[in-house]
This record gives C-alpha cells, sequence and structure tokens, in this order.
C-alpha cells in the first residue's frame, strides 16, 4: 500500500540505502519522479537504479555528497535539467558515530555537522529557486535528539538543530505555500544490532519492536503529498512509542 503522489518530483538524499531506499522507492511506487543521490557507487546504488527502472516513471540516481557544496549544485542542476522544478525534497542523508564527548575529535564533530546539518543547508538552499508553489520539505532528523543519547552529543546537536531550522524556515516560506517539517525516526531496523543491543531497545518501545524503513517512508510520502497540506513547521516523532 503506498500515499498516491502522482507526477510529484521529488529529491531524496542519502537513498541507496536504509531509510532514504525505502523513501524513494515508495515514493516512486506512489507514482512520484525520483531523484536519489548517495555517496559512494557500488551494488546498493546499482540495484537501486534497478528497482526505480522495474517500477517505471522518470527517475534519476545521482552519486553525490551532500557534504559537498559542488556536489549538491551538480546534483540540483540534474534535477532542473531533467524536471525543471521539484515538488518535494527530502533531507535524509545522515551520518552517525558513538563517541564519547570528551574524546570527540573536532574532524568528527565538523564531519557530523558537515553531513547532516550543512549538507541539509545546502540542498534546501540551493533547491529554492527550483520548488514548485505549494512544495513540501521534509527533514529527517531523530528521536534520539528529544531524548538524548550518551556517546551521540554530536550527532544529536545535529538532529536537534533541524527542529529549530524547520520552525524558522516554515515562517519565511509558508507565504510562497512552502511546507517544512521535520520527521524523527526512533530506532529503524537499518542499524547493525547484536542480539542483545535489539532487545535492550525493544524493552525501551512500547510497541515492543523495531521500525521497519517502510514505516518512516510511509509517513515521508503523507508529508510530500497533498494529504498534509495544512501541516508545516513540525517535528512528527515516528517512534513506535519511547
Ligand atoms: P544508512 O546508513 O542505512 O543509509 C544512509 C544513506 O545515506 C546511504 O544511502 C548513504 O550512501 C547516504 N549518505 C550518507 N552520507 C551521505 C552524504 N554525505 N551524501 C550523500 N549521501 C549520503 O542510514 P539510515 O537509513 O539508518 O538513516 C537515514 C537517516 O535517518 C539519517 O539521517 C539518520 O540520521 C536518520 N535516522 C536513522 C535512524 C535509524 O535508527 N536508522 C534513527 C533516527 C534517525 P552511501 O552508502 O553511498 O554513503
Amino acid at each position: 500500500m503506498n500515499i498516491p503522489v502522482p507526477g510529484k518530483r521529488v529529491l531524496v538524499t542519502g537513498g541507496s540505502r536504509g531509510i532514504g531506499r525505502a523513501v524513494a522507492l515508495g515514493l516512486a511506487a506512489g507514482g512520484a519522479d525520483v531523484a536519489v543521490c548517495h555517496r559512494q557507487a557500488g551494488p546498493a546504488a546499482d540495484s537501486l537504479a534497478r528497482e526505480l527502472k522495474d517500477i517505471g516513471g522518470d527517475h534519476l540516481v545521482v552519486r553525490a555528497d551532500v557534504g559537498r557544496p559542488g556536489d549538491v549544485e551538480d546534483l540540483l542542476g540534474a534535477c532542473r535539467d531533467r524536471w525543471g522544478a521539484l515538488d518535494a525534497v527530502v533531507c535524509n542523508a545522515g551520518t552517525i558515530s558513538h563517541l564519547p564527548f570528551a574524546q570527540l575529535p573536532r574532524a568528527e564533530w565538523d564531519r557530523t555537522l558537515a553531513t547532516n546539518l550543512t549538507g541539509t543547508f545546502s540542498v534546501v538552499q540551493g533547491a529554492l529557486p527550483l520548488l514548485s508553489p505549494g512544495a513540501s520539505l521534509v527533514l529527517i532528523g531523530s528521536k534520539a535528539a528529544a531524548v538524548g543519547v550518551p556517546l551521540r552529543a554530536h550527532y544529536t546537536a545535529t538532529k536537534s538543530a533541524l527542529t529549530g531550522f524547520a520552525r524558522s524556515l516554515c515562517k519565511e516560506l509558508g507565504p510562497q505555500g512552502v511546507r517544512v517539517n521535520v520527521l524523527a525516526p526512533g530506532i529503524i531496523d537499518t542499524q547493525e544490532l547484536t542480539a542483545e543491543q535489539t532487545r535492550r531497545y525493544e524493552s525501551l518501545i512500547s510497541l515492543r519492536r523495531l521500525g521497519g524503513p517502510e514505516e518512516i517512508a510511509h509517513v515521508v510520502a503523507f508529508l510530500v503529498s497533498d494529504l498534509s497540506s495544512y501541516l508545516t513547521g513540525e517535528t512528527i516523532n515516528v517512534d513506535g512509542g519511547t
């Protein structure tokens, strides 16, 4: 079952694996044309391109690191050349590492910000001239930002920032009909976890299970679709009740 998004032209960052991949495939199955970027060439990106082709539609799979302004420029240029405009942008590309703050190298702080926060800035600001009236911006945050998690101060700092960014941006862009929301996933089974870690996480979740990437993709599709036409400036937790 897919939320209908017929004819929407959507850019999804970080879509060769995990949540971004489920988002891209779900949107394509709902009738959207999707441009997906990923960082590394390889089997994940190749199989995504094949799956999108099988679904049908006018799709693009592009290698671009959102932390590199030149790559973002090229990515948005490819969308402009192909479609002339974008109806939605899903800023999903993100990176995470687990390090005690006292030992966090400055370079790791900078790397995390460059992808999760500055990457979002570059993609959103670069996409502005392409946005169609009524366009939707969806930023993938994290429930971890609201609750706090040890060893992830750098990661949660970037994800918390997205909430303030979206709240301010919705006020600037609302008069042009552009909506901006954050979707904050809980623990989704894209991560490599030991059986013990899985059990511990499950015990913290009301639904007693990790989320699937498709369960995030459904809510993203709702935010991209016109069904959410009066929803902006919000951070929506999709976390099974944690
Ligand atoms: P994955 O690590 O499974 O996939 C990340 C995807 O993003 C890959 O396709 C990767 O491509 C791409 N990517 C990473 N860095 C960049 C970059 N700089 N430029 C372009 N593409 C990039 O991540 P998840 O699916 O688990 O997470 C997706 C988003 O959801 C992230 O923002 C994450 O913080 C957030 N999130 C995830 C949760 C979870 O439990 N999984 C929980 C809460 C939030 P490549 O392989 O080529 O590097």
